[in-house]
């Protein structure tokens, strides 16, 4: 299954991510993880997005895609990624679009976790982040559900930032959902509800998707 989780921040595609890339056997490839490792590191990469990232911008795209490009000939790929908080844009879209065809494996569907604005201010505020292993926490937990570590909040996750992030997404990011109905990819799902009733609104939606 070659898959993209597209939505709105908060809209919970970091904690469906986890699920599915497991149901499926598949990598989960956070772009916004991979930066936050290379931060953690401070790796020229990580100095070059710490700033724009803190401001809720985006990385330039061809940081990102050079970066996509190669995380996708790693040899967990072979069958199948799921794509998380990439692509952000309309270029980024056309670009992987291009990568896939080269290697003659398009997408098989792009899942968009639809959530009503007024949602999303309350559930990015409130949202805590694992300092050693990057996961979402559950919501009131004191440590990390999967590895004990430490929680945070992150630095884009303040109010000041996320209202950046919205108009961010609205102008940018909301675009690429055209773009993949056009294509014919897009499958939309209700993401408000529990998290178990999410995953299972997604997989059975990805079932009529060829695996
Ligand atoms: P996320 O963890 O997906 O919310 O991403 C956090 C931040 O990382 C974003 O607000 C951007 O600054 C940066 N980022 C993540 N993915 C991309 C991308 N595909 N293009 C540009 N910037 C990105």
């Amino acid at each position: 299954m070659r898959l993209v989780l597209v939505g709105p921040p908060g809209a919970g595609k970091g904690t469906q991510a986890q699920f599915l890339a497991a149901h499926y056997g598949i990598p989960h490839i956070s772009t916004g993880d991979i930066f936050r490792a290379n931060i953690k590191e401070n790796t020229p990469l990580g100095q070059e997005a710490k700033a724009i990232m803190e401001r809720g911008e985006l990385v330039p795209d061809s940081v990102t895609n050079a970066m996509v490009k190669d995380r996708l000939t790693w040899d967990d790929a072979v069958n199948g990624f799921l794509l998380d908080g990439y692509p952000r844009n309309v270029l980024q879209a056309e670009v992987l679009r291009a990568v896939l065809a080269e290697k003659r494996t398009p997408l098989d569907a792009v899942l968009e976790l639809a959530i009503p604005n007024e949602l999303i201010i309350g559930r990015l505020s409130s949202r805590r982040t694992c300092r050693a292993c990057g996961q979402p926490a559950t919501p009131g937990a004191a440590v990390c559900g999967a590895c004990g570590g430490e929680l945070y909040q992150r630095e884009d996750d303040r109010e000041e930032v996320i209202a950046k992030r919205l108009d961010v997404y609205q102008e940018q990011t909301a675009p690429i959902i055209h773009f993949y109905r056009t294509e014919g990819l897009l499958i939309t799902i209700d993401a408000d509800g529990e998290i178990s009733e999410i995953t299972e609104r997604a997989t059975s939606a990805l079932a009529r998707v060829k695996a």
